[in-house]
């Protein structure tokens, strides 16, 4: 495939755009070549600025689970654009919104609309602080919850530790009282809890983290994190920004089956358009301004495109819609496995629903951040611009997850492994 343009806006946009991007992971440094230039996209197709035609795995990063340009998204934006792009007041979008938040996810009570999935789970952490009056937060390794400062932390030596800024830019007292520990470790929690119980304001997670691979956790462990935040007064915040309104059976916390006191959402809720909320039952909720002391703000919060795009694609999610995303994805397992068991198995299919990631090696899949081998990426790369080639576009990089639209059809599935397996032939594996 030709790229020509492609690589000339490249060159351009470094002059002015740092590393030629807005968000780091599209500048595609974990894998070989240059971003891709796209100039429109529609399904599950988009059209690139030297005119080729790629299957889209990655569908923004997960907002557009109807893919791009639904025609009743678009229309609906556009119906409601002719009466305004943003009021700074309130509409009857924001309830109508609400209402469906409220539909999935039952024990939110109130909800806050923000711009973006970061700016939820930022303010979910400061209204968490405010509703217990305590600093501390447990966060895990593994999971990713947007550029939040207090968030932005890995490790330090040791198995549950103090975290250490993973940005310049962070003051070490912001992350001073921020926890990590390892995924699927309970143990790691309850020592943590033993040194700082009084302290801890909440347990921060993925439910299903999805941010670096997709690290499916136990139910069991998830509901003994629900005990132990019980025992100690600390909050319990689900960040399902991406798993929130993908699967059929509801939140990603009713199909674990524990009931989270936060929940922050993203992606999905906006339908393509800046979009992220919090909610919580209102005892907390009303400890938000302008109820109670906690602040938090938003020019643009709940404009009303925003909510136009994230209502129709709440009432488009029909069961209909869910069982065809999951009969998609069973589609893809299917024809992958024995795709990746004739090579020998290099990496595994890992598959919730419409989401997939292909685990390095051939082991069983890890419920751990530490346990992804920590050459994943040189095995990825190839096989990303293998299938970039051949038409399939996956996300540029070895620990982001693949997004299935309902508007995949079954030749794109079909076809994306059958170019898996050719790629996989050619690097003779
Ligand atoms: C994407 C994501 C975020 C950040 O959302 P943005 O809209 O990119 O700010 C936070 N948490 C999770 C789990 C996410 O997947």
């Amino acid at each position: 495939m030709q790229r020509v343009n492609s690589n000339s806006l490249h060159e351009e946009a470094l002059n002015h755009l740092v590393g030629g991007v807005n968000s780091p992971v599209r500048a595609f440094k974990s894998v070989h070549g240059n971003p891709i230039y796209f100039e429109s996209a529609s399904g599950a197709i988009v059209t690139d600025v030297d005119g080729n035609e790629l299957v889209d795995f990655v569908q923004s990063w997960g907002p557009l689970i109807h893919g791009h340009s639904h025609p009743k998204i678009i229309e609906m934006v556009y119906q409601k654009m002719q009466k305004g792009t943003s009021f700074g007041a309130p509409h009857i979008g924001e309830i109508e919104l609400a209402k469906r938040v409220k539909k999935r996810f039952p024990y939110m009570d109130k909800v806050r609309f923000v711009s973006s999935g970061t700016e939820a789970v930022m303010s979910a952490v400061r209204l968490a602080r405010g509703y217990t009056g305590k600093d501390f937060l447990i966060k895990f390794e593994g999971c990713y919850h947007g550029h939040v400062d207090s968030l932005m932390v890995n490790s330090g030596s040791g198995l549950a530790t103090f975290g250490i800024a993973s940005s310049p830019g962070i003051p070490k007292d912001t992350v001073a009282t921020t926890l990590v520990a390892p995924l699927d470790d309970i143990e790691a929690v309850e020592y943590l809890f033993d040194e700082h119980g009084d302290e801890i304001a909440a347990v921060v997670i993925e439910p299903l983290p999805a941010n670096n691979g997709l690290l499916v956790q136990r139910h069991e462990y998830l509901s003994k994190l629900r005990d132990i935040c019980d025992k100690h007064g600390a909050l319990l915040i689900f960040d399902e920004v991406i798993s929130g309104f993908r699967f059929k059976d509801g939140s990603y916390a009713d199909i674990c089956g524990v009931a989270p006191d936060i929940t922050a959402l993203g992606k999905v809720i906006g339908g393509g358009l800046p979009v992220g909320a919090y909610g919580a039952r209102s005892e907390i909720m009303q400890k938000l301004s302008p109820l109670g002391p906690v602040y938090q703000a938003g020019t643009l919060s709940g404009n009303p495109l925003a909510m136009a795009a994230g209502i129709m694609t709440l009432d488009l999610l029909d069961g209909e819609a869910y069982d065809r995303l999951e009969e998609l994805g069973q589609i893809l397992q299917n024809a992958v496995e024995p795709i990746l068991e004739k090579h020998g198995n290099p990496m595994r299919l890992v598959r919730m629903g419409s989401l997939f990631w292909f685990s390095p090696g051939s082991s069983k899949p890890p419920a751990r951040a530490d346990l992804i081998p920590s050459d994943a990426g040189k095995l990825y790369s190839d096989v990303h611009k293998g299938l970039l080639e051949k038409g399939y576009m996956l996300a540029p990089s070895a620990y982001e997850v693949g997004f299935i639209a309902t508007v995949h059809d079954n030749n794109h599935i079909l076809g994306m492994a059958q170019a898996l397996d050719e790629v996989l032939t050619e690097m003779e594996l």
